[in-house]
């Protein structure tokens, strides 16, 4: 089974999130669990969230991946923009809880002169303020591109914040095609080299999301700017291999292309068309 979608806006709610991912043939989303500046979250509505449920078991979605706000930093060197970061992901995850089972994606944050070691060191902190036991959402690192001071530029980062994480199991990581492409990991040329240095320095069985974006940059360019599928440096063979991977079988694909309602759909049905069912 190919689960795909789109990052979706939440302004009108989870029903609503549902039923235009369904309309497109999509059967997983992403969505903010908040404004992305920041800021107070909406109050969660019971019945929406039911009634999504009720659609997304329906249409047999698979795990949605939320996405906090991109201004989180939990390794700030300003100590008042670290608690702002915990208090965040705090309420976040008891918001999740809303929708039991899926994932709570992050970027680690930049660690802004301080080096990275020291950043690494701050997020683990974080994440171990803010994981609970009886939590039923996995959180999930994004692997950054590598610009400015950000940290997860590689996976030995990302197994260094993982390694000093005291609840391993509700962690895992989301791979993104245009960070790590960005990043200098040749997808186009050897993913199954790539995805094997993944599984050495963080194991494949952290591997939980990707999110599939063409980028516009070059291998390496530490740049991070999304392409629609096939039209950037990455291009459609190269994502099409990454949507087939016996390796990522089963877990969610989300597009963070620069597209509308009509873009995303279109992305979604070429990529249902190259997806090999059998090789499951
Ligand atoms: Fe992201
Ligand atoms: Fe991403
Ligand atoms: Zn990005």
């Amino acid at each position: 089974m190919l689960y795909i979608g789109n990052h979706t806006s939440s302004s009108a709610g989870y029903l609503a999130m549902g039923k235009r991912t369904a309309k497109k043939d999509g059967n997983t989303f992403a969505f903010f669990t908040r404004n992305p500046r920041g800021g107070r979250a909406k109050a969660i509505q019971e019945e929406d969230v039911e009634k999504f449920l009720k659609l997304a078991k329906e249409e047999k979605f698979g795990k949605l991946v939320a996405h906090a706000p991109y201004t989180l930093n939990a390794c700030a060197a300003k100590e008042e923009l670290r608690v702002f970061a915990r208090e965040t992901m705090e309420d976040d995850l008891r918001r999740m809880e809303y929708t039991p089972g899926n994932y709570y994606n992050f970027h680690p944050g930049s660690h802004v002169g301080q080096g990275a070691e020291k950043g690494i060191r701050l997020i683990a902190q974080v994440l171990n303020e803010v994981l609970k036991e009886e939590q039923t959402t996995t959180v999930l690192l994004e692997t950054m591109s590598g610009k400015g001071t950000e940290v997860g530029r590689n996976f030995e980062e990302l197994q260094a914040i993982l390694e000093q994480v005291n609840l391993q199991e509700k962690m895992g990581v989301c791979l993104d095609t245009c960070h790590v492409w960005d990043g200098g990991y040749d997808i186009v040329k050897d993913l199954d080299k790539v995805l094997e240095e993944f599984d050495r320095i963080i194991g494949l069985h952290r591997l939980k999301a990707i999110h599939l974006n063409d980028s516009q940059n070059d291998l390496g360019s530490h740049k991070d700017r999304h392409a629609k599928i096939g039209e950037g440096k990455i291009g459609l063979e190269a994502l099409v291999r990454v949507i087939n991977h016996p390796s990522l079988r089963g877990i969610p694909f989300i597009l963070e292309t620069p597209n509308d309602e009509e873009g995303w759909a279109r992305e979604i049905k070429m990529l249902r068309e190259a997806y090999k069912e059998e090789s499951e």
